[in-house]
């Protein structure tokens, strides 16, 4: 069955069809209308005229629609993750954690709802405001464009919805070309409630497309989830708009030397490398392990990479499927070659076969070759000996991302220390950065990004102050 995508809550059939691959076998996983330009037209136009009408639409009927989607989800969480793996790849076990995700986000945001507000500010702590109070009331900044990647078709596109909902700004949702299946499917689920008509949109449109959504007047916030390169040209191409940049990372853990648990680290580190083949914003890719446990830690890092299980993601107890397509693997082994060229030595995996790419763990890689300095986005991991907890700081610092860093200490003062002198948007203290819980702000500093993520987080960003001033009290 071919889907509809969505124009101002309706299905709606377009111009054309496209069909979507699993990466895995290059087999069908579905296929959906195309939107054309009066499609684009009435989604934006609909979304500007509802705005006012939404923005003050009760807060009771906005939670309570969040509530019924995140109950929705819960439901049809089977489907939906066969859905994800089959349109990204992942591993199903990982496409069941994301619906759960999707849930909570949804859950989130429809708690956030009742409790947003606004204050009251008294204005007589100076003789001019006596007799004057502030009314600040939190107001939407408009229609909302939301645009996400492919790694996680259901969770961050939750994270555009979901907030915009909570606040009242319409929104129109880009999802991305290589996952748009499960995007879609949610429509069927918003399609239920009692959102008015133009408040939402899913318009699943090519790139050049996109770029023109962006320059829509109409549309005065962007809230992107994607690369560095893409992300700071959107910003770029719009300095008027506000802009939200939730981008990529060289994710990278410290092992402090007090850190006794190795399995445990180990295992982290095993695991979150190669989570979802390594397409994870928040993915280990850089390990710096002080010289005193560096070599028992690779020992057992690499006894569980070696346990992990390559294959095809539809089978239960598969770890590691393929990357999102042939191309990116590509990239991933060309990379590998590139640092063994510069000196690198590969202790585990390093091929590809298709789409795939073996669990790869590597040592005496150059700082400056691309599996260290950029964004690896595949199940590469680099093993790093370090001298000491400064000199580790130093090199996840030395970086032009900024996401998430792990830091493995028992040691409060170190944590601290360490936690507040890396350069990232958040820290995690006895585990790696791959953690995120879908209620806190969420997001990157540097190259990483602008802004925070998270229901609450988000709320705030798609909204501004309205003051009224009352005088004569
Ligand atoms: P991408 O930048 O290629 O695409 C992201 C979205 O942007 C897609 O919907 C795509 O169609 C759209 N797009 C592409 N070119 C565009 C243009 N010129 N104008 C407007 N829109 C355009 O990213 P991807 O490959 O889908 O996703 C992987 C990237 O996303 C990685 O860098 C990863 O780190 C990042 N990511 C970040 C987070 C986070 O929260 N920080 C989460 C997940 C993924």
């Amino acid at each position: 069955m071919t889907v509809p995508f969505w124009v101002a809550g309706k299905p709606a059939t377009g111009t054309g069809t496209t069909a979507v691959r699993h990466p895995f076998d290059g087999s069908t996983a579905g296929s959906h209308h195309l939107p054309g330009p009066s499609d684009v037209e009435a989604a934006v136009q609909s979304a500007a005229d509802v705005a006012d009408d939404f923005a003050t639409l009760p807060a009771h009927v906005r939670a309570g629609a969040l509530d019924h989607i995140s109950r929705r989800l819960s439901e049809r969480a089977e489907e939906i993750a066969d859905l994800i793996t089959a349109e990204s790849g992942k591993p199903l076990k990982w496409s069941r954690g994301e619906v759960g995700r999707a849930v909570s986000t949804f859950h989130w945001a429809a708690e956030e709802a009742r409790r947003f507000s606004g204050e009251l500010q008294r204005l007589d702590t100076d003789p001019g405001g006596t007799g004057r109070l502030a009314l600040v009331r939190r107001v939407p900044k408009g229609p909302v464009l939301g645009i996400t990647p492919f790694n996680f078709p259901l969770n961050l596109v939750a994270h555009k919805v979901a907030p915009a909902i909570a606040v009242g700004a319409p929104i129109v949702l880009k999802p991305a070309p290589a996952t748009p299946l499960t995007a879609l499917l949610l429509g069927e689920i918003l399609a239920e409630t009692a959102l008015p008509a133009g408040s939402w949109s899913i318009l699943p449109l090519g790139n050049d497309e996109t770029a023109e959504l962006v320059r829509d007047p109409r549309l005065p916030v962007v809230s992107f989830t994607g690369s560095v390169p893409v992300g700071w040209a959107i910003r770029d191409s719009v300095p008027r708009k506000h802009v939200a940049l939730e981008l990529g990372g060289n994710g990278a853990v410290l092992v402090c030397p007090d850190w006794t648990d190795l399995d445990f680290a180990a295992r982290r580190i095993a695991t979150f490398a190669m989570y979802q083949a390594g397409q994870s914003c928040i993915s280990v890719q850089r390990v710096y392990a002080h010289t005193d446990i560096y070599d028992t830690l690779q020992e057992k890092v690499l006894a569980e990479v070696a346990a992990l299980r390559t294959g095809n993601p539809r089978e239960d107890g598969v770890d590691v499927g393929p990357l999102i397509n042939e191309t990116a693997a590509t990239r991933v082994e060309s990379w590998v070659s590139e640092a063994t060229a510069a000196g690198a030595t590969v202790l585990a995996g390093g091929r590809r076969s298709g789409a795939t790419v073996e669990p790869t763990v590597l040592a005496d890689v150059p700082e400056d070759a691309s599996v260290m300095a950029d964004e690896v986005f595949g199940p590469v991991v680099s093993l790093v000996r370090v001298s000491s907890v400064d000199d580790g700081v130093a090199r996840i610092n030395a970086s032009r991302f900024g996401l998430q860093a792990g830091v493995f200490t028992r040691d409060l003062p170190t944590a601290f220390d360490v936690s507040a002198r890396l350069k990232v948007g958040g820290v995690l203290v006895g585990d790696v950065p791959s953690f995120r819980a879908d209620q806190m702000p969420y997001g990157g500093v540097k190259d990483s990004g602008r802004g925070r993520e998270g229901p609450a987080a988000a709320m705030a960003d798609f909204t501004e102050d309205r003051v009224t001033v009352l005088t004569g009290l």
